[in-house]
């Protein structure tokens, strides 16, 4: 079987972070329900990422699949393929648990589901504060950090972190917090460079992670108005016949060269292994340079239905009102406190 090496970055608790992991969000159909039906293939593919060298796992309480995730990391350690203490798994705070008691309440129910002891890293997953009913409430993510703080204290997670927090609550995190986030977990790609976020962030010591690391490149999220590069671009084609390599390949590994984390998340076999041989070249600083004129700041995760919420991170477009939350990114069964099923 063929097996990868994957470098690490050093986090500011002086553990380490593998520069690549796998992404488990296996995204919404047409009317906004989970694809809980590609479980078993995102099952199969993580035991077969673990198995050729895969140290890192994004997972998230909204994603619905800790209970699986969960089960193929305890196999693994139970067939002597890794340990515990091996394995990077990062899982997220959902937006009705922001009151600093609930954190707790929150990351418990994450181990129980991933049948863990700790988590290496958990993040506040958005900076709103949401009611399974679509109530705002408003709550400080100081307060919520707090709340992180505490679970680490308890050694319930090896380090804390927060995803989709723009540089004004970054900025206003770092200057107010006891422990400085250990990671940032963001929407970055070849069209989304962030690069003042990145520049903040590695400033401050805190390790970046590129969630939809392929942006709108690969069919699934292309949409009508969706800019280049795709998978067929002439650009990206010269570089990835330069280099012997795929067009996604060097997308994440311009990422790698920037000190950034990438997870993409695949349940096909072969892209499982593509997607982490990218190690063993090397972009010129014309390739680089080249890459970094597709940022034009176009988003492929953009939430409008939150942008009416407190703490919005991102640009709102004008005129939208308020829009129904996707009921699926309110509710679920097992959503509510500690259910399991
Ligand atoms: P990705 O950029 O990882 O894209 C996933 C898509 O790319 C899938 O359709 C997959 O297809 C396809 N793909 C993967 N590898 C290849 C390849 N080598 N060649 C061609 N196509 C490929 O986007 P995601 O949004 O899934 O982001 C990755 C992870 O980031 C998520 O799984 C999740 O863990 C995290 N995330 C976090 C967010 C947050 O708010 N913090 C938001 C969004 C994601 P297939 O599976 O069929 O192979």
């Amino acid at each position: 079987m063929a097996k990868v090496d994957i470098p690490t970055f050093k986090l500011n608790n002086e553990k380490e972070i593998p520069a690549l992991g796998y992404g488990t969000w296996l995204g919404l159909d047409e009317k906004t329900n989970f694809i809980t039906e590609d479980i078993p293939k995102m099952m199969d593919a993580l035991s077969n990422a673990i198995d050729i060298g895969y140290r890192n796992i994004d997972t998230a309480h909204l994603y619905r699949v800790e209970p699986g995730v969960g089960e193929v990391i305890n196999r693994k350690i139970k067939e002597g393929v890794i340990k515990r203490e091996n394995v990077y798994v990062t899982s997220k705070i959902w937006h009705q648990y922001h009151r600093e008691t609930d954190v707790e309440v929150s990351v418990r129910a994450s181990l129980r589901r991933l049948n863990l002891a700790y988590l290496d890293l958990i993040l506040i997953h958005w900076p709103m504060s949401i009611t399974e009913d679509g109530v705002d409430e408003k709550i400080d993510y100081l307060e919520t950090w707090r709340g992180c703080e505490s679970v680490l204290e308890k050694g319930l997670v090896k380090a804390i972190g927060v995803s989709n927090f723009n540089i004004e609550q970054m900025k206003r995190l770092v200057t107010n917090c006891k422990v400085v986030p250990a990671s940032l977990q963001i929407e970055l790609n070849l069209n989304l460079g962030q690069n003042e976020l990145v520049e903040f962030c590695h400033a401050n010591g805190i390790i970046v992670v590129a969630y939809s690391p392929f942006g709108t490149m690969v069919p699934s999220r292309q949409t009508p108005n969706s800019p280049e590069p795709k998978l067929n671009n002439p650009t990206m084609l010269e570089i990835a016949k330069k280099h012997d390599k795929t067009v996604t390949q060097i997308t994440l590994r311009y990422l790698f060269q920037r000190g950034i984390v990438s997870i993409p998340k695949t349940v096909t076999k072969s892209r499982v292994l593509e997607n982490a041989q990218i190690f063993d070249f090397t972009l010129d600083e014309n390739d680089m340079n080249t890459l970094a004129e597709f940022d034009n700041g176009y988003r492929t995760v953009r939430p409008l239905f939150w942008q009416e919420f407190a703490n919005y991170p991102f640009d709102k477009l004008p005129g939208l009102g308020q829009m129904e939350i996707p009921l699926s990114l309110r509710k679920w069964k097992n959503g509510a406190k500690l259910d399991i099923d």
